[in-house]
């Protein structure tokens, strides 16, 4: 039985990020994932910029090198495809969290199982509205993830798949408790919530527990 410690993470003014060349036409299928053919190599880290509504600028056009950068990546990472003139040069970028017990830094998809943090660019845009599985936002106004193992990210204020109240918007089905930041974030079904399951999660390859600060598998 895995074990591990919720951790508590927060969003940082800096980013991640890759040179990226991808194929964006349906012409090519790649011939190694049958998707399109993708690269990337590590650019380095930067500050984000955000609009002037306050929401991250995904638009770094400005700031990545020429196409004519050695540093690009020329050929497709999974069946080594040249890219050619036409494909596009991406910088992209991934931000960077804290944790706050630990200090590390990483984006994340790198965090470790256990990490926990706020989904805010769900929760953000409903901070005055209602609660419950229908609009992802728990008792505290905020939309909680959880890193499950085999890096599935558990949106705890989200509706269970095998949901029983699929026309009520303002149940939860995983009722949490306490607090990621002081370990005492526990998810159960005491509170207006559903019939389905008994507050574990399933994804495949885990099934468990958040329990007092502790995620279990059982
Ligand atoms: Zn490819
Ligand atoms: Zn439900």
């Amino acid at each position: 039985m895995r074990e591990f410690k919720v951790t508590w993470w927060e969003p940082t003014d800096r980013e991640r990020q890759w040179l990226r060349r991808y194929t964006s036409t349906d012409e090519h299928k790649c011939a190694s994932t049958g998707s399109f053919c993708n690269a990337m190599v590590e650019f380095g880290e930067a500050d984000i910029l955000y609009t002037k509504d306050g929401y991250i600028d995904g638009g770094r056009e400005d700031r990545k090198p020429p196409d004519s950068d050695p540093r690009w990546p020329k050929a497709c990472d999974a069946c080594g495809r040249p890219f050619g003139e036409d494909d596009p040069f991406q910088l992209f970028g991934r931000r960077v969290y804290v944790c706050a017990a630990t200090g590390e830094r990483m984006t994340l998809e790198k965090a470790p199982v256990g990490s926990c943090w706020d989904a805010w660019w769900i929760s953000e845009r409903r901070k005055e509205g209602p609660i419950g599985c229908a609009y992802m936002v728990g008792p505290d106004h905020r939309s909680l993830m959880v890193k499950l193992p085999g890096n599935h990210d558990w949106l705890i204020d989200s509706r269970a798949s095998n949901c029983t109240k699929p026309d009520d918007k303002d149940h939860l089905c995983w009722v949490r408790h306490g607090r990621p930041e002081d370990g005492t974030l526990h998810v159960d079904k005491n509170g207006n919530t559903c019939a389905a399951g008994a507050g574990s999660i399933a994804v495949p390859g885990f099934h468990g527990f958040l329990h007092h600060g502790i995620l279990k598998e059982c």
